[in-house]
């Protein structure tokens, strides 16, 4: 879908803690430009021996630019200072190795989180230039993150066009204009003029097989890819509902919990230190109730859940990323169960 169009994927593998064995499967299957917000886990998959082109995609804190410039080849930035830093890190270790930085500036355009304003435009690349350790490659934007700002044509034509006064500025033609993440799946699909950018940063979509504006599925790609399995730790009749006089729960909130009367109540063993208890899908007839640090509780239903059993859960951005990160989840690969779901096949 995008590469006939001009547009690279940038494969961000943040959701998956940078697990070298899922990098690996984007580089085999030609996405080889890979991103990701946190440098340890370029390092984990450079130590990997993936080969890739990384990204650092979260602007750099000045007290990590030494390690971003050994082990990203490009990182996103907003900030001269940080910039600044990198060129100098940078330069003292091209005293070695001889190559600069390389820098994507970002722009506000709307959601509110990283980027310059785009008044400053000006001013911030002809700081750039001037410092001899980085070169600036691109420019790009982040949307649909923080305020849920759509990507649109009049976002992607300002980048588009701060893009071409760089050039007619300072003679800098600049290889990289990186647009949209998995949020501006519709905007590509309907837009006439997807050329207007060359670069699209994908998580959500290749992970999860959804686009993150409406969360629709995305024709032809699984859903399924992971699954979160949990096991039964208890299993009561008990009552559910509202406690007498109740306060704040352990993560101080008032509970309301809805009076459902006596129900099969489950308890299993991952909590919310574990995963986001509003972004898993149980794959059997049950019901989440809530969560605590370390407990689960479902209405088990009428379902044959006993002491013991698994449970499957589907999981949304949210729950993959912190069920990654949890140390009390085990991680395990298995092949691909089914072929490829190629009775969709994408036609441009
Ligand atoms: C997380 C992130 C992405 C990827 O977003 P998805 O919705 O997972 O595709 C892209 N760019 C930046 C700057 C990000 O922080």
């Amino acid at each position: 879908m995008y590469e006939p169009q001009g547009v690279s994927i940038l494969g961000v593998t943040k959701a998956v803690l940078g697990a070298p064995r899922v990098a690996r499967v984007l580089v085999e299957n030609g996405i080889t430009a890979l991103g990701d917000s946190r440098i340890e886990n370029i390092r984990t998959m450079r130590e990997s021996r993936i080969r890739a082109d990384f990204t650092l995609i979260r602007s750099p804190m000045p007290s990590e630019t030494q390690s971003v410039v050994e082990w990203a080849d490009t990182s996103l930035n907003s900030e001269l200072d940080v910039i600044s830093l990198l060129s100098h890190h940078a330069e003292r270790r091209g005293k070695r190795r001889g190559d600069r930085h390389k820098i994507i500036l970002m722009v506000e355009l709307g959601d509110m989180r990283e980027g310059i304003m785009p008044s400053e435009l000006g001013a911030t690349v002809e700081g750039i230039v001037a410092l001899p350790g980085v070169e600036l490659v691109g420019l790009g934007t982040n949307l649909g993150c923080f305020a849920g700002a759509p990507t649109t044509d009049c976002a992607m034509g300002r980048l588009a066009e701060m893009s071409t006064s760089v050039r007619d500025t300072f003679g800098l033609a600049l290889e990289v204009v990186s647009g949209a993440n998995s949020s501006g799946f519709e905007w590509f699909g309907s837009t006439r003029s997807p050329q207007l950018i060359n670069q699209i940063r994908l998580g959500e979509s290749i992970f999860l097989g959804r686009e993150t504006r409406q969360g629709n599925k995305i024709p032809g790609l699984f859903t399924d890819a992971f699954t979160l399995v949990a096991e039964v730790i208890e299993l009561k009749r008990k009552p559910h509902g509202p406690a007498k006089n109740a306060g704040r729960d352990a993560f101080g909130r008032i509970a309301g919990l809805e009076d459902r009367g006596t129900i099969r109540q489950a308890l299993l063993g991952i909590g919310k230190q574990d995963v986001d208890p509003g972004g898993i899908t149980p794959r059997i007839h049950v019901e989440v109730l809530g969560a605590t640090s370390d407990h689960l509780v479902l209405d088990a239903g009428d379902t044959r859940l006993d002491v013991g059993s698994e449970v499957e859960f589907d999981v949304a951005y949210s729950a993959l990323l912190r069920s990654m990160s949890s140390p009390y989840v085990d991680k395990t690969y298995t092949p691909a169960a089914r072929e490829d779901p190629g009775r969709h096949v994408l036609t441009p």
